[in-house]
């Protein structure tokens, strides 16, 4: 039986995690906060201490990471699952951009272990339900063996075989997505600060062309009970925004 390493339990890795667990996929997990993953272990579930610990006992591993630098330490590190002894594919789940995923498929390649990039969006709800959009790019053989495992999680669309189509494809969403949640920002501030009702404008805006994810999502969800906590960190949507202008500079392509 195939057993999944998973690599990053936060917002999106924890739910994610739980789905395949509950589908009854052994799975081995570790993340910087040990204690995170001890409290999951338990049944068909191991918490082990480093990356490489979880590559030595998985044939594939997931990972859902902050960031480029943390998915570099994973994949590489003295304690990387690139030392590991079982694994033969690594599918990076976090969003880390193009460069990247390049980067890491030959990292990996020397050891035999073939790469996957397979960003995700549809936040945590989509992570809980299983719903998920996933961007994978890869060898045919490799989304084979891990499309019935990324089922669990949401919809595979694979968008090309090369490292980092994935990866651009969901810079170019994120984008989108931010364009929409700033835009949204200030037509909201606008209209409260003129004398309209916050709920009232976006009752108008989604059932009008004015709509988009931040009207139909985040503002009802977590900016009109000012809670302002949609489980996606700040700090990760200005690394995806970062990221995109990058993307574009390689390209010439003008971003404002
Ligand atoms: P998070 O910060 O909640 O979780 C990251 C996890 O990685 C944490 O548990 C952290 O302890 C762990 N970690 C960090 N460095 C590590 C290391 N070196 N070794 C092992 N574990 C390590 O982030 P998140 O919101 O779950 O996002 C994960 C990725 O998915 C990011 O790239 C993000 O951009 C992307 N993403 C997030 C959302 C969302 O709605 N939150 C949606 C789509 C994609």
């Amino acid at each position: 039986m195939t057993t999944i390493g998973f690599v990053g339990l936060g917002n999106m890795g924890l739910p994610m995690a739980t789905r395949l667990r509950d589908a009854g996929v052994p799975l081995v997990v570790n993340d910087a906060r040990g204690e995170v993953a001890r409290a999951f272990a338990g049944g068909q579930v191991s918490a082990v201490d480093s990356p490489r610990e979880v590559a030595d006992r998985a044939d594939i591993v997931f990972m859902s990471l902050p960031t480029p630098d943390a998915v570099r330490a994973v994949v590489g590190g003295e304690l990387g699952l690139v030392h590991g002894r079982r694994a033969k594919l690594v599918a990076d789940l976090s969003t880390t951009g193009p460069t990247l995923a390049r980067e890491v498929a030959k990292l990996l390649e020397p050891a035999g272990i073939a790469f996957m990039d397979a960003p995700v969006s549809g936040g945590i709800t989509g992570a809980q339900k299983g719903t998920l959009t996933i961007m994978a790019s890869g060898a045919m053989a490799d989304h084979e063996r891990a499309l019935p495992f990324l089922g669990h999680i949401g919809r595979v669309v694979r968008v090309g075989d090369a490292a980092g189509q994935g990866q651009a494809m969901k810079l170019l969403n994120n984008e989108l997505s931010a364009t929409a949640m700033i835009a949204t920002a200030e037509v909201m501030v606008l209209g409260v600060k003129a004398g309209l009702d916050p709920a009232v404008m976006l009752d108008v805006l989604n059932t009008s062309s004015g709509r988009n994810t931040a009207t139909a999502d985040k503002f009802p969800r977590s900016v009109l009970d000012r809670s302002f906590n949609f489980g996606f960190r700040s700090v990760l949507f200005y690394k995806d925004v970062h990221l995109c202008r990058q993307f574009a500079a390689e390209f010439g392509v003008p971003f404002t």
